[in-house]
């Protein structure tokens, strides 16, 4: 690795912290050490400033501060919404309809229920990654409980039809999850408009703290007993309604409120700008070197996610030839990155497994510069025409 200069294109993998996150959250440390149940006036402290926190995160999203449910994670969120929505549910039909796009955290969940004798409809997309809503109408039965269907994906960018999905799901009677961890606080939401039951967030991908997240779960009122539609997975104490018990981490939460504040107040310029550097580097990679094509959708993609193929050779050593000359980007997904089996994600779209090996996904972030893009785009090329010239599925 260079140390001199490192350049993070991984965003979409997780974000450096913000340094008022940092800020904000080192006071908390200080100040907000109470625990947010206990009645003095330290306890209150905390309590007072998860309630500010519900607020500001709940406003990104248009909907009640009481309708936020913190977890330790992205993860964490979607296995209580799925995991809780099938429990409770389950006596009025056994069946889930989810993607194929989907993230590992709702993936595995739900095959974890299929394993439970619930029947998962795995929803295909096409070439860009796009579901039919048409399709997903039609093949919701009486026995549908759920759709769980991702905002937008974190490999290839692409953002779902969400209010069309929304109005379906309400049309049918049918709870919507979605998780929105790539795209909460990149790109507008809401939840009222979009009629979205559950959402996903994290806030590790919005230049706030790694292990704080949170579940929006959509107070139902009168419809449901208790505004409740799913059960907890966890017991504990009474903590976030009982839907997570916990002492509550409250600093991280004040960071990832903060965060939050950033984010919103600084969309619309920074949907502008990584457009622009997202388009800028697809352009060029497209345009100068032959053999590569865009993976995902042209227009409806995350403002800062660039995932290319690249032909006759491995997404891998691209990434550590990259690294080698200070360039941070990836391969597959963040997580499954480590693993030799080409991306599901890409397979979903129809690349073929040899296809899928030879991805490489860009992704724009906060504290990317001009600079910091020009320098990708030159040292791209001659790493790409040395691997091709020594690989043994080069073209020549
Ligand atoms: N869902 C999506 C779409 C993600 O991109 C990620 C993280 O990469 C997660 C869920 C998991 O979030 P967390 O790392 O907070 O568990």
């Amino acid at each position: 690795m260079n140390t001199s200069r490192y350049i993070y294109l991984d965003n979409a993998a997780t974000t450096k912290m913000d340094e008022r996150v940092i800020e904000v959250m080192n006071e908390h440390f200080k100040t907000s050490y109470g625990n947010s149940s206990s009645l003095h006036s330290i306890g209150q402290k905390a309590a007072q400033t998860l309630v500010k926190s519900r607020e500001t995160i709940a406003s990104l999203i248009n909907a009640k501060r009481e309708e936020i449910i913190f977890t330790s994670s992205g993860t964490e969120a979607d296995n209580i919404a799925i995991l809780g929505a099938a429990a409770k549910n389950q006596t009025r039909g056994k069946n889930i309809i989810t993607s194929t796009l989907e993230h590992h955290a709702v993936e595995n969940t739900c095959k974890n229920l299929k394993k439970k004798g619930f029947s998962i409809t795995f929803l295909p997309v096409d070439k860009y990654g796009l579901i039919d809503t048409k399709e997903l109408e039609d093949m919701i039965t009486d026995e549908t409980i759920l759709i769980s269907i991702m905002f937008a994906n974190n490999e290839i960018g692409t953002i779902e039809p969400i209010k069309e999905i929304g109005a379906i799901a309400k049309k049918h009677d049918v709870l919507f999850h979605t998780d929105a961890v790539q795209a909460f606080g990149k790109i507008p939401i809401d939840v009222e408009a979009m009629n979205i039951d559950m959402l996903s967030a994290s806030a590790h991908k919005l230049y706030g703290p790694k292990g704080v997240g949170m579940l929006y779960l959509r107070n139902k009122g009168v419809r449901e007993s208790g505004g409740k539609f799913i059960e907890p997975i966890m017991y504990g104490g009474g903590h976030e309604k009982d839907m997570r018990p916990s002492t509550v981490n409250v600093p991280g939460i004040a960071g990832f409120a903060k965060a939050v504040e950033l984010a919103k107040n600084e969309m619309p310029k920074e949907i502008e700008i990584q457009t622009n550097y997202r388009d800028k580097i697809i352009k060029n990679v497209l345009g100068k070197i032959r053999d590569t094509y865009l993976n995902g959708h042209p227009t409806k993609r995350l403002p800062n996610n660039a995932n290319f193929g690249v032909r006759f050779i491995e997404g891998e050593s691209i990434v550590l030839d990259l690294d080698s000359v200070g360039i941070a980007v990836s391969t597959g997904s963040a997580c499954s990155s480590k693993s030799l089996d080409p991306s599901h994600v890409l397979l979903a779209i129809g690349l073929k497994p040899q296809e899928a090996q030879g991805s490489l996904r860009v992704t724009v972030g906060r504290f990317t510069t001009d600079d910091d893009v020009e320098y990708f785009l030159e040292k791209l090329p001659p790493i790409i025409n040395r691997l091709r010239k020594m690989s043994p599925l080069k073209s020549k």
